[in-house]
């Protein structure tokens, strides 16, 4: 079979994968580098949990996802994953990080508790006179994002996969599975598969009832030299509590220390507008972190980095079939978890035809 994949984000790269593995003939069509830094896929590190709130259904599927990440290691004769365990701070009842644990009890999922003060001296850049709790769930860590994006890209092209970088889709027959490029050449294929993260509209206008833009930043910070230690062994934390939504990647293997918040993101009509930072964005996301961590106005901004991304109303994933074309947007905030095993679930769609199933899968409604 003959597939084009729109998008070199994590979604098209592992169905490129899961497809070339296959024996499919594969063009791959990124509109930047691979890793594009523009893209939602296009940072540092992306947390993998499985507290998950009231989202049963995803928590379930993380072993899914774990797996399908060891299969990918395996072809890559590398892991880009750091286990370094998930910690939840709990600021009052009721707030993220608490529904992250009931989540996590409901599951049956075991998890290490500490009470403030022995958190705070386990993990000295915490205020303890700031939270109520914390606790530790030692599955889950970091995703190295632009090292698995190189990679991927390096063994598709030594699959023999088309990966064309710098080059745009502009249009498309959903229908025919034809891709219009910007030279106004044509390419051809049995199916498309429309992986374009935050710029899917731009191609399907009108999905806007379904997925709506954001644009959101994460700040890299430089903690003081006391508490460097502390953070190169720290955990990724999924939620700090409070109102901010706010998590934060450790800087492991040199990544850099990345802390960013759901509240900082606001509706974005055009993925590439606004993608410079603003004047003191960075102290502004950094703010929202105190509390609970102490002393945050000695940590250094070292970079801001924008991000543009698309949502469902009910944050959970979306596929839609048209003609010969799979529309797929797993982000909602939380996709990259789930990226090695979505491309295989995508690539299992094109071979059997059953979408109802991977719509099933991407809603996270069956396992
Ligand atoms: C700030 C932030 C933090 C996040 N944190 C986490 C986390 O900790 N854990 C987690 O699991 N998930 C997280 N996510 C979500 C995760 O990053 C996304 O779910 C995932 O990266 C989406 O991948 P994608 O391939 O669907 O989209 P993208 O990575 O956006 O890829 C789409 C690609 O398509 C290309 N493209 C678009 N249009 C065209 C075109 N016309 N022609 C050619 N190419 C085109 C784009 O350039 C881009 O490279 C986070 C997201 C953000 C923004």
């Amino acid at each position: 079979m003959r597939v084009t994949i729109v998008g070199g984000g994590i979604a098209g790269l592992s169905t490129a994968w899961s497809l070339a593995k296959q024996g499919h003939d594969i063009t791959l069509i990124e509109q930047g580098s691979i890793p594009n830094p523009l893209a939602a896929s296009g940072d540092r590190h992306r947390m993998i949990r499985r507290a998950y709130g009231d989202a049963d259904g995803y928590a379930r599927t993380i072993a899914e996802a774990l797996d399908s990440w060891d299969l990918l290691w395996n072809d890559l004769g590398v892991s880009h994953y750091a286990n370094c365990g998930v910690l939840g701070i709990s600021q009052f009842a009721g707030d993220g990080a608490e529904q992250f644990r009931a989540g996590l009890d409901r599951m049956a999922f075991e998890y290490e508790y500490f009470d403030a003060a022995e958190a705070a001296t386990r993990y000295p850049f915490l205020d303890p006179s700031a939270f109520r709790y914390a606790y530790l769930d030692h599955d889950g860590g970091a995703l190295f994002s632009e090292r698995i994006a190189r990679d991927i890209k390096a063994w598709l092209k030594m699959r023999g996969v088309d990966v064309r970088l710098h080059t745009r889709a502009v249009s498309l027959d959903p229908h025919t599975a034809s891709v219009r490029l910007e030279d106004d050449t044509l390419v051809q294929a049995d199916r498309l598969v429309v992986a374009a993260g935050a710029w899917t509209l731009r191609l399907f206008p009108s999905l806007a009832e379904k997925l709506m833009t954001f644009r959101n930043a994460v700040v890299y910070l430089e903690p003081p030299e006391d508490l460097e230690e502390a953070w190169a062994n720290a955990p990724a934390i999924v939620d700090i509590g409070g109102k901010s939504d706010g998590y934060v990647l450790p800087p492991i293997d040199g990544v850099g220390l990345k802390f960013g918040a759901g509240l900082h993101k606001t509706i974005a009509e055009n993925p590439d507008a606004n993608r410079d930072p603003t004047a003191g964005e960075g102290e502004r996301i950094r703010r929202m972190f105190s509390p609970p961590f102490s002393r945050l106005d000695e940590y250094t901004v070292s970079e801001v980095k924008t991000c543009a991304y698309t949502f469902t109303a009910d944050r959970r994933f979306f596929s839609t079939r048209i003609g010969n074309t799979l529309v797929v947007s797993a982000c909602s905030g939380h996709g990259y978890k789930f990226g090695a095993a979505a491309g295989r679930r995508i690539a299992q769609a094109l071979e059997t035809g059953d979408d109802a199933t991977l719509a099933r899968w991407l809603r996270a409604e069956t396992v």
